[in-house]
């Protein structure tokens, strides 16, 4: 009998060995530097070159007019949906609101596994800034890298989602988030951070070890202190670039997003952010470059070492940061085989470096754009218009701060040799006369020094699909927009481009004409890109759909008229092949809030104008809307009940206490009675004011 256990012990061992091993590939470099893999999308941009190109053919401009809805995977809980899914060995994994991460059969949209980080348990009790979105995730060996809102990055197997290591990368109390997916390769993860109007913050990047998850380099992006010494060499060149007591302000420069591991060449981009405050004038009162604000800046893999930077606005002024896309191509330029890197930042222009260097090769204007007039390419440095700095007043400044692209990736075909480029056409009025050198940046507090509002537009539409030739530098084709904050873009050698919209449009075009060939309407806004990948021979294409980001949450007007109100629509993972024929719900039409009335509030104005300050201050708008109107990202608090005096002891569990935490609304634990007053005044002013709106 003995031995008999003996060899079904050893037996038992040996069928798990066997399960383990066998399932799960280890994903290394070269995996995730294959372009020949058309069957997976291992990385962020598909492959370390972040190309966003896929191999695949079958669905192509021919055959797409087929297309159809393969599966669907509702998300009932989920709010704004900006992730890039990865798909491996047939599997699919995304990230969804409140940093969720799931891992779903990619033939069938059966979930296999779920990870919930649990950020409301882990924030409770402490303040909060930013997004409850994330753009990603990161494959390297057998694990799954997330990262969350309130800071930690998170390492998972990929078989089961189980956690296999979680580590802090930067502290509770400090005004930061993360919504940027992490970027693995050489054996280590990195993750930045946001929060550059959130406080005084100095930015900085981490690598961890894939393995244990220990902190192996960190790279601060710009100086602090000269008192407490300068980390390296590094810092202290970038100092002599800034003047004032600068690290009083943080300096900011925060990487929330764009960092690309060039496997080739072994180096790491990573794309920088704007100043902290925006305004040079008080950030860095003499003037300077500011190092390495608004750059690419090349690091050391292995040691997070500084090799070469290239800075996109020198002395930044209007949240113009560099946090987009850093795309790798072999170009032909003037006869000249190129190791090339494409950027096209908020400011507008279109860079093509030498990546080996970080020379300038050259750069125009994609977009609408009067703050520079030109890239000197003997310099390589922006020439600006004289009042550009709003030194002499109010001053229409374009791109506005959304910039005229964001996060949303443009994708390069190398058989057209174009990129394909999600544009904004938005300016905004600048003026700074309420602001002297007393300003401070309060930690979650946060501010600008700087007023604006969205300018005048000349154009009848706002948003662009762009194609660009990146080696003539012009634009070759164009589909007007009428909405900005369109989704990021694939492309493919079946010769199509794959963009849906923020009205919820979700079109392939021909990748060399940009006719339209085959349009779905999703019903909600899509800001997530999509991806396409393969099982068994048949392609699908897939995106999850659920409008998100910074213009979604109406930081600005424009987004309510969308009618993608908080709660109304189910988010959604689209999947579709050339066979597909699944019936997916119809979404319910376009709803916009009703304000209510509180009959008999008497609305003292003095009240509602705290109320509008306490709104500003303490960021409510950022989700709530300039005005309080929301642009769906969070409830329309002029239609919310919940500010009727009767409510008073339910909004102060909401707002002091934190109990919607587990729909991402933060708690303010030190707002007063006195000051939930004021915002009820100031509430109820916009609700009563605007009960006559029309949107048509
Ligand atoms: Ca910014």
């Amino acid at each position: 009998m003995k031995h008999s256990i003996h060899y079904f012990a050893l037996f038992s061992i040996w069928l798990f060995a066997t399960a383990s091993s066998g399932q799960t590939r280890l994903i290394n470099d070269k995996d995730i530097a294959d372009e020949t893999n058309s069957e997976d999308w291992l990385a962020y941009g598909r492959t370390h070159n972040e190309q966003r190109y896929s191999p695949l053919t079958q669905i192509n401009q021919k055959s797409v007019a087929k297309m159809g809805v393969d599966w669907h995977l509702d998300l009932p809980g989920d709010v704004g949906l900006v992730s890039t899914p990865l798909v491996i060995d047939g599997v699919m994994y995304f990230t969804g609101s409140m940093n969720i991460v799931r891992a779903v059969d990619a033939l069938t949209g059966t979930v296999l596994w779920q990870h919930d980080p649990k950020v409301a348990e882990e924030v409770v009790g402490h303040k909060r800034a930013g997004w409850v979105h994330n753009r990603g995730l990161s494959a390297y060996g057998n694990k799954i890298f997330a990262a969350t809102w309130d800071g930690r990055l998170q390492a998972l197997d990929r078989n089961s989602g189980k956690l296999l290591w979680s580590t802090r990368t930067f502290g509770l109390e400090e005004p930061l988030y993360i919504t940027g997916a992490p970027k693995a390769f050489k054996g280590k993860v990195l993750i930045g951070n946001g929060g550059t109007e959130a406080g005084p913050t100095r930015g900085y990047v981490s690598a961890y070890d894939t393995e244990t998850g220990e902190l192996a380099w960190r790279f601060y992006i710009v100086p602090g202190n000269p008192e407490d010494g300068f980390e390296d060499e590094t810092m202290e060149m970038a100092a002599e670039t800034w003047s004032g007591n600068w690290w009083e302000h943080g300096g900011g420069g925060n990487a929330w997003h764009a960092f690309t591991y060039d496997e080739e060449l072994d180096q790491l981009y990573i794309g920088t952010g704007n100043g902290s405050p925006w305004n040079q004038k008080l950030r860095s009162p003499d003037g300077g470059d500011n190092l390495f604000l608004c750059s690419v800046v090349a690091l050391d893999p292995d040691t997070g070492e500084y090799l070469w930077h290239y800075q996109t606005v020198p002395g930044e002024t209007w949240d113009y940061n560099s946090n987009m896309d850093i795309v790798l191509a072999d170009l032909t330029l003037e006869g000249r085989d190129v190791k090339a890197l494409m950027h096209a930042p908020k400011n507008g222009f279109f860079y093509v470096l030498d990546r080996l260097t970080g020379a300038l090769l050259s750069a125009e204007k994609f977009a609408d754009t009067n703050w520079a007039t030109h890239i000197d390419l003997a310099t390589g440095r922006p020439v600006e218009r004289q009042g550009a700095r709003y030194e002499d007043g109010s001053e229409n400044i374009f791109p506005s701060p959304f910039g005229a692209h964001s996060w949303h990736a443009m994708s390069y075909n190398p058989k057209t040799g174009l990129v394909y480029l999600p544009t904004i056409h938005l300016s905004a009025d600048f003026i700074d006369e309420s602001y002297n050198t007393q300003w401070r940046s309060v930690a979650f507090e946060g501010g600008t020094a700087v007023d604006w509002s969205q300018g005048a537009d000349p154009r009848d539409y706002s948003g662009e699909l762009q194609a660009w030739d990146p080696v003539t530098q012009q634009k070759r084709w164009s589909v007007p927009q009428s909405d900005p904050w369109a989704s990021g873009t694939l492309t493919t050698a079946g010769g199509l481009v794959f963009q849906g919209e923020a009205n919820g449009h979700f079109s392939a075009y021909d990748a060399s004409s940009g006719e339209t060939v085959w349009t779905f309407d999703a019903g909600l806004g899509i800001s997530a890109p999509p991806i396409t990948y393969a099982i068994d021979g048949k392609q699908y294409v897939s995106v999850l759909v659920g409008y998100g980001g910074g213009y979604a949450s109406g930081l600005t007007p424009g987004s309510e008229r969308l009618g993608w109100a908080y709660g109304v629509h189910t988010r959604r993972l689209l999947t579709f092949s050339l066979d597909g024929k699944n019936s997916v719900p119809q979404q319910p039409a376009p709803h916009y809030p009703e304000p209510l009335i509180e009959a008999d509030f008497a609305v003292n104005n003095n009240l509602a104008e705290k109320g509008a300050g306490l709104f500003i201050q303490h960021a409510c708008y950022a989700c709530h809307g300039l005005g309080a109107i929301s642009g769906g990202m969070a409830p329309d608090l002029r239609a919310s009940a919940m500010f009727f005096s009767e409510m008073t002891q339910p909004l102060r569990g909401i707002v002091r206490e934190g109990k919607r935490l587990d729909r991402g609304m933060p708690g303010y634990p030190d707002m007063s009675d006195a000051e939930l007053v004021a915002l009820r005044h100031y509430i109820r002013r916009e609700a009563h004011a605007q009960t006559d709106i029309n949107w048509e």
